[in-house]
């Protein structure tokens, strides 16, 4: 299976149920140290949920124990589903797989290291029935984290958030529980270099932050080093962000009016007859070749941006609900559908 929805012009969910299946993903890579741990609180804290519950583990490519103690999990429980990816594909591709396979009406996504606390699905779960549709986990306090990363972090989504289309929450991670249409929706989404937390910002529905205390990795080491989380920022900023573009329209904007300033000092300055007006043709000269390029430089920035857009394949729109003469209720509510970008 591949990791993309087949793309058709419309997809359409239907309504949702806020009672079905509840689904929880796990993206696990080398985990063998924490996995069972995980496993038990995790079936503990669904057990006290009034719903049915499957349990997604995503195998990252694991080369550790951890494939087959999942395997071992799996053949006792039949609500344990595991997806095993041939190596690892990082985090976000793998929760990327663990939703494409979920099949809950709610799906939660939560880290294998029991540094999200799962008995705080349960509150998601409140809010979900309550009509939201992302529940999304937002740290209040992170423990056990070197205060380099807490730094990196805290200046990374600030400026995230000032540069973003649209408007992504502050300190959360993919902790979240989602309806199956938000599912839907970022499924279809078949980029490439994914950062989940801000595709699902930017489809919208209705989203509600419930804080928890992030608590300490409860065994073994951090599997995104310094060089992944850096990869993990630039997908963040590119795939929300065109700031870089538009500060190519400041720079050309800039350049050109010091090309301008120069060129009316070396004309205005050599009619009125001043003989230092010549020290100013070499500027203008030098701020005429730099604009130049700026504008090449923006123009070709333009088309790059709307290309990217048009390769990544987002849909155009995502319809929350829908009210058309002469259709059934059934079929007017609460249909989600997904506009295929052209
Ligand atoms: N993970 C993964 N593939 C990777 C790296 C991490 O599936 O290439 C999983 C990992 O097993 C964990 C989650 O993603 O469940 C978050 O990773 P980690 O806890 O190491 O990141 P940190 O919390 O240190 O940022
Ligand atoms: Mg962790």
């Amino acid at each position: 299976m591949t990791n993309h929805a087949p793309r058709k012009q419309f997809v359409s969910t239907g309504p949702t149920s806020r009672h079905g299946l509840l689904s929880v993903v796990v993206p696990c890579f080398n985990e063998e140290q924490v996995i069972l741990f995980t496993h038990g609180r995790l079936e503990e804290v669904l057990n006290r949920c009034d719903m049915p519950w499957e349990i997604v583990y995503a195998d990252d490519g694991s080369r550790d124990g951890t494939g087959d103690i999942l395997s071992a999990i799996a053949s006792q429980d039949s609500r344990v589903n595991v997806v095993t990816l041939t190596r690892n594909f990082g985090h976000q591709a793998a929760a990327s797989a663990g939703l494409q396979f979920a099949r809950g009406d709610a799906v939660a996504v939560i880290d294998a290291d029991l540094q999200d606390p799962p008995e705080v699905i349960l509150e998601m779960i409140e809010r979900w029935r309550q009509g939201v549709d992302v529940a999304y986990g937002r740290r209040v306090s992170r423990a056990g984290e070197t205060f380099f990363k807490l730094f990196m972090c805290r200046i990374f989504y600030r400026l995230l958030a000032g540069a973003s289309e649209v408007p992504v929450p502050l300190d959360t991670g993919d902790f979240r529980l989602m309806d199956r249409a938000v599912v839907d929706a970022i499924v279809s989404m078949p980029e490439q270099d994914r950062f989940l937390r801000g595709m699902v910002a930017w489809v919208g529905f209705r989203q509600e932050a419930v804080p928890y205390l992030r608590d300490p990795r409860l065994a073994g080491e951090s599997k995104y080093p310094f060089r992944k989380l850096l990869k993990l920022a630039l997908d963040g900023f590119i795939s929300l962000s065109q700031a870089p573009v538009r500060a190519l329209w400041w720079i050309t904007g800039g350049l050109a009016t010091c090309c301008l300033l120069s060129l009316l000092a070396a004309v205005g300055g050599w009619l009125a007859g001043f003989p230092a007006a010549s020290d100013f043709f070499m500027p203008a000269l030098i701020y005429s070749a730099a604009t130049a390029n700026a504008i090449c430089l923006t123009i070709v920035g333009e088309y790059t941006v709307r290309a990217y857009r048009q390769v990544r394949g987002r849909p155009l729109w995502i319809v929350k609900k829908t009210v058309i003469a002469g259709a059934s209720s059934a079929e007017s509510s609460d249909q989600t559908r997904l506009g295929q970008a052209a």
